[in-house]
């Protein structure tokens, strides 16, 4: 299968989160990329497609912040990565501030997504290397792996949050569009809810949004991925912890069998290997052996398939995990 991934995504170095109420060495590091390049093999380097597929899903206030955020924080006098301490409530109303520490909350939901010197430059070449890899599916591939790093999905049109700055499945579901694919379908396999992707485009009618992962009411992100959010496009799966394949299985049949329904023409596969049994900060039972099939069930579709990464922080085990799963469409 060919694979994709630029250099420069390497760069995003968050050295801390705020996890179970403590800084805590950040989950999403530079020790996954090794892990995962050296189970994947060759790689191709994207193109640079610009701005523009970007702010067809993300607000210019939004890109414009995640640009500028590390510089103002500098300008503030911070040392370290850029984190929020204070959010909005739903439903307060809009307010621009000059100060770094309003525009963080603003566009955040969480205090696990640092912005560092490099992330922007990560992110926007994460997001390239998406769309170089849509660009081999579009032009005849029957599948592709693009090796997204920083993840993705619980990113929104105007929010990060869940180590994710921009929404690369959401990107390339509407470059297809705009490329002339009628119906594109995304399922997403993270232990985690796809919130941001679930948020952009709830509603629609050429994407549908497929998830199956932890019950919300126990797991990050807790505010989405509820079964009772599913209606038209949407489709809710929340699993209990501990599930093993078959329980898992029998969700992953709901979900392709719904998918199947809406006659996609492309299928974009959100990949988080964070449900497997040893990940740090998850709770599924999945082993190594268990990805291939499961990607097997997901080839039958017969859909031109785009694979983008997300989680999946258990690094001895990521790369083979990765590589079962690109297995499993060959
Ligand atoms: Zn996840």
């Amino acid at each position: 299968m060919r694979c994709f991934w630029d250099e420069r995504q390497r760069s995003h170095a968050p050295a801390a989160e705020f996890f179970n109420g403590e800084l805590h060495p950040a989950a999403e590091h530079q020790g996954r990329v090794d892990a995962i390049l050296g189970a994947i093999g060759s790689t191709e380097a994207p193109a640079d497609y610009g701005i523009e597929p970007i702010l067809r899903v993300h607000s210019r206030a939004y890109v414009d912040f995640l640009r500028e955020a590390f510089a103002q924080w500098r300008s503030a006098g911070r040392d370290g990565d850029a984190f929020p301490y204070t959010f909005p409530i739903v439903g307060r109303r809009p307010l621009n501030f000059d100060r770094i520490d309003a525009s963080l909350g603003h566009f955040s939901f969480d205090t696990s997504t640092p912005i560092g010197e490099r992330t922007w430059d990560a992110a926007y070449w994460s997001v390239q290397t998406a769309l170089a890899a849509l660009d081999a599916v579009l032009v005849g591939e029957r599948a592709a792996f693009a090796f997204t790093r920083p993840p993705g999905h619980h990113a929104g049109r105007n929010y990060l949050g869940g180590y994710s700055y921009l929404n690369h499945a959401a990107i390339c579901a509407e470059a297809a569009l705009a490329a002339g694919k009628r119906s594109v379908a995304i399922l997403d396999v993270d232990y985690h809810h796809g919130n941001g992707t679930q948020d952009i485009f709830a509603g629609r009618e050429d994407v549908v949004f497929a998830s199956i992962h932890a019950d919300p009411r126990t797991d990050y992100p807790f505010f989405w991925g509820h079964a009772d959010e599913s209606r038209g496009n949407i489709l809710n799966l929340p699993l209990p912890r501990d599930t093993e394949l078959a329980g898992y299985g029998d969700a992953l049949t709901q979900a392709l069998d719904w998918i199947e329904r809406s006659r996609p023409r492309l299928l974009i596969v959100s990949y988080g290997a964070d449900t497997h049994e040893a990940d740090p900060i998850s709770h599924f039972k999945l082993k190594t052996s268990d990805y291939a099939p499961m990607a097997r069930r997901i080839a039958s579709l017969g859909v031109p398939t785009l694979i983008v990464m997300e989680g999946g922080y258990a690094v001895d085990a990521l790369g083979a995990n990765v590589a079962a799963f690109l297995e499993g469409f060959e």
